[in-house]
């Protein structure tokens, strides 16, 4: 079950007494996330009851400063607690400069092991995965470079137990080899594996998107989401200004969602300039009616349906490894490893 509370839904660097900059919080099977890291995050953190102790990683859409302003200080408070885990950090290109050198002007050293993952300019697709989750990102359309996230809860499929019975197989030892190794032997000889005698359960997807013009990565990583989390700085009546600064109005938002086909859409990101998210609200649900404003530290979550679903998707790969980076990731890691500097370890 992945459980998310959004900390801020303000846009811009000054917090206000009613909205507090960008972040989000996640849990997943054990595995806390936390999403960008605008000024006060620690604060929110603390109203959610999160522990900073727990979180796990750092994950930064982007490089303006209402979203990442709060993360140097968060990392300080983390060497204060003398923190033991390691903690990984994923961004832009550029992430790990701010952090180090920041951390180094203020006389910070970290007492764990801090990885820096850099996403290259443009990358898409996995960024790490577990046994329990996957997480993605597709480049968004903003002013800079910007991403966006998809977590993916990855449930195993769901056994007919009743069909495996009738082959002779009870449940036990057999069928949990069938599960871990995909197919099993039966004692005639005859192979049978994971996708003749299971179905597709649907995956909990979680996705959160940074700062952007509306635009077809979105609507490709936001596809069939659970819960989208989008921006909406702006209503229709300042579409202009959305244009010109690369961020989208209420409506684009929803146009984002109907089109992802995603079943929930929470709006966040406002302007100071709006009193109030009414005139948001109103024109994304005359879209996409299944909108709502996100409400700061207010936990909510998305509980897996049990329901079988025989569409065929793809099964989990059972071969991945727990919380490694993959392909795309190391590749990017490589690219931006300076002389000296693992990119894993404080310098
Ligand atoms: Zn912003
Ligand atoms: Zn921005």
């Amino acid at each position: 079950m992945i459980r998310f509370c959004v900390l801020g839904t303000g846009a811009g660097g000054a917090p206000t007494l009613r909205r507090a900059p960008p972040a989000v919080v996640v849990r997943l099977e054990g595995s806390v996330f936390l999403f960008d890291c605008g000024e006060g995050t620690q604060r929110q953190l603390i109203r959610a009851r999160v522990s900073r102790r727990k979180i796990d990683f750092v994950t930064l859409t982007h490089l303006h400063a209402d979203h990442v302003l709060g993360l140097v200080p968060l990392l300080a408070s983390m060497a204060s607690d003398k923190r033991q885990e390691p903690l990984c950090l994923i961004g832009p290109r550029g992430l790990a400069e701010l952090v180090w050198k920041t951390l180094r002007w203020v006389d910070v050293e970290l007492p764990f092991e801090l990885q820096v993952r850099e996403l290259e300019t443009g990358f898409q697709g996995e960024v790490c995965v577990s046994p329990q989750w996957i997480l993605s990102c597709a480049p968004l359309y903003h002013s800079i470079p910007c991403f966006g996230f998809r977590l993916q809860e990855r449930r195993q499929p769901a056994l007919h137990v009743e069909r495996l019975c009738a082959m002779g197989v009870k449940p036990g030892k057999l069928m949990g080899q069938l599960k871990r190794q995909g197919w099993i032997e039966l004692p005639s000889g005859e192979r049978i594996t994971l996708e003749q005698v299971s179905s597709f359960r649907p995956q909990p997807t979680f996705v959160y998107c940074g700062d952007t013009r509306p635009c077809p990565t979105a609507i490709e990583l936001a596809r069939r989401a659970d819960v989208l989390i989008y921006e909406a700085t702006f209503a229709s009546d300042r579409a202009f200004l959305a244009h010109e600064t690369f961020h989208s109005t209420a409506a684009e938002a929803a146009e984002v969602a109907y089109a992802a086909e995603a079943r929930r859409l929470l709006l966040v990101h406002f302007s100071s300039r709006y009193d109030t998210e009414e005139p948001m609200l109103q024109e994304a649900r005359a879209i996409f009616p299944h909108t709502d404003i996100a409400q700061e530290l207010v936990w909510d979550e998305i509980i897996p349906s049990d329901t079988l679903d025989d569409e065929s998707q793809p099964l989990p790969d059972p071969n991945a490894e727990g919380g490694q980076p993959i392909a795309g990731v190391s590749l990017v890691q490589r690219a931006h490893q300076r002389p000296g500097q693992p990119g894993t370890a404080h310098p």
